[in-house]
């Protein structure tokens, strides 16, 4: 049975202000369809072979920059016009979502999170507070439980959505230096080969250069937990207060994950915050060897993941995990005079007590909408399959002897040594990127250039990396012939 509609079932819109010339602001439904065929026929064109293509050709973009760096917004444009000019900036990038992209940390993007944001977008539900859209937040909010859980940590804890690894690291810390109070003597500790954004988020968080302790280690790779127990000895007999030991759960340089057991023993020993940065490598704790190579991440005080890495999603997620959410509450909390008439939003969690934002992005849809249509195993066979691939790269690599390694991959990251010095390095670099097929990068590992294959993109297989591994003996076997 046909429902009775009224007569007349929406009243009119409002009728536009004078002076718009173009697609009005609240576009018609079927404006808004036609909106959506010139992006999808955008990324029909984008997607189409996408795995396979070469992730390092691409067009000069040289007349595209400088015209694009001059344009200033004014009359409106058709859609045509602007989609078309959105085609030639698309066109003008490197591939670095095809899945020879093996260099720095790939990042490879998934359509269902972006259809998630288009969704997101359009309704913009406000989540910075548990009481406007209850059920969005709690849609996060059990996304994030899920989080915790993974990491087992207890019911105390509390997971919260940022931009990124850099700010969950960021908020690691400040969260860290409340606990502890006055900061002026505070010390961290951070291995060698701690990301950057570890030393930015402790000068953004207050402190001096000279209280971020760098403790080398034997293999120069990983944080030796005896050397931090020294660094903290001397720095307590020297009146410094130990704010927080910053361990790599999976380096950027070289996927290495740092003792967490004993790094957690030191910890709980000498009641320092224990933060693990797994921005790169926290997911692969779905697969069965990730979690036994990261075990002992459960007994941290915070761990920063990036599902933008490690789970395929697009840039703009990161994520902080804490034991104890009163940490947050203590570092973010703050009263505000104009927001004295919203209700509490139950036992929903704050995201405005619990981190440096207050309106954000409604970021839980983009992790929740992949997660609800491809299913958790999706994600740990694929992460299955990196572990896999870097193992299978490394054995290759590893049998030739030109080439030294540093011992088989922790994670999905293979730094490589070819013969020669740093200059040979790059040439040798140069020379597998020149081929454009795939991309490499190199890094510096005890002071010398190394070459590293990052295997992290969604949709790297067999022989995007056979290809990288032949390009790279190849390249050798040419220099000895040259
Ligand atoms: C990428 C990375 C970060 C920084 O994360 P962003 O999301 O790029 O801000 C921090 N730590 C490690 C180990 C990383 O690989």
């Amino acid at each position: 049975m046909e429902p009775d509609l009224p007569a007349e079932s929406a009243p009119d819109p409002p009728p536009e202000p004078e002076g718009a010339t173009g697609l009005p602001l609240d576009p018609s439904p079927s404006q808004t369809g036609e909106l959506l065929d010139q992006a999808m026929a955008l990324l029909a064109g984008h997607l189409e072979g996408l795995a396979t293509r070469p992730a390092n050709r691409h067009a000069d973009p040289g007349a595209l920059i400088e015209r694009l760096a001059r344009q200033r917004p004014g009359e409106a444009r058709t859609p045509e016009a602007a989609f078309d000019e959105l085609a030639e900036v698309v066109a003008a990038g490197r591939e670095s979502t095809s899945g020879g992209e093996l260099a720095y940390i790939p990042g490879s993007g998934l359509v269902t999170s972006a259809v998630a944001d288009l969704v997101a977008s359009t309704l913009n539900r406000y989540t910075g507070l548990p009481g406007i859209a209850p059920a969005a937040v709690a849609l996060e909010a059990g996304v994030l439980r899920w989080l915790c859980e993974l990491f087992a940590l207890p019911d105390t804890s509390q997971g919260v959505l940022l931009s990124g690894g850099s700010m969950a690291n960021l908020s690691a810390l400040v969260a860290a230096r409340e606990r502890l109070g006055d900061a002026s003597a505070a010390r961290v500790y951070v291995g060698a080969q701690a990301h950057a954004s570890v030393r930015k988020a402790a000068r953004i968080a207050g402190l001096r250069e000279e209280q971020i302790r760098v403790c080398d280690s034997a293999d120069g790779l990983r944080l030796d937990a005896e050397a931090v127990r020294l660094a903290i000895k001397q720095d307590l007999t020297d009146g410094y207060e130990p704010m927080a030991i910053v361990a790599a759960a999976g380096t950027t340089n070289a996927g290495a994950i740092d003792p967490l057991g004993a790094l957690a023993d030191l910890a709980e020993e000498l009641g320092v915050w224990l933060h693990v940065d797994a921005a790169y490598g926290g997911f692969f704790q779905l697969t069965d060897r990730g979690r036994q190579r990261l075990s002992g991440i459960e007994r941290a005080d915070s761990i920063t993941l990036d599902p933008h890495k490690s789970l395929f999603l697009p840039f703009g997620t990161g994520a902080l995990l804490v034991r104890d959410r009163t940490d947050l509450q203590r570092a973010f909390a703050e009263d505000a005079d104009y927001l004295r008439d919203l209700d509490d939003g139950a036992q929903l969690p704050d995201f405005s007590q619990l981190t440096p934002e207050l309106t954000r992005a409604w970021r839980g849809l983009r992790l929740w909408l992949p997660l609800q249509l491809h299913g958790v195993d999706a994600f740990r066979a694929a992460l299955d399959e990196k572990l896999d691939l870097a193992q299978e790269a490394w054995t290759r690599l590893e049998a030739d002897p030109r080439i030294t390694t540093w011992g088989a991959p922790d994670l999905s990251v293979v730094p490589f040594h070819g013969p020669g010095g740093d200059e040979e390095q790059d040439a040798l670099l140069a020379r597998v990127n020149r081929h454009g097929e795939v991309r490499l990068s190199s890094t510096m590992i005890h002071d010398r250039v190394a070459m590293r294959l990052a295997v992290l993109s969604h949709r790297t297989g067999p022989d995007a990396v056979a290809t990288a591994v032949d390009l790279v003996l190849g390249a050798l076997d040419a220099s000895e012939d040259g």
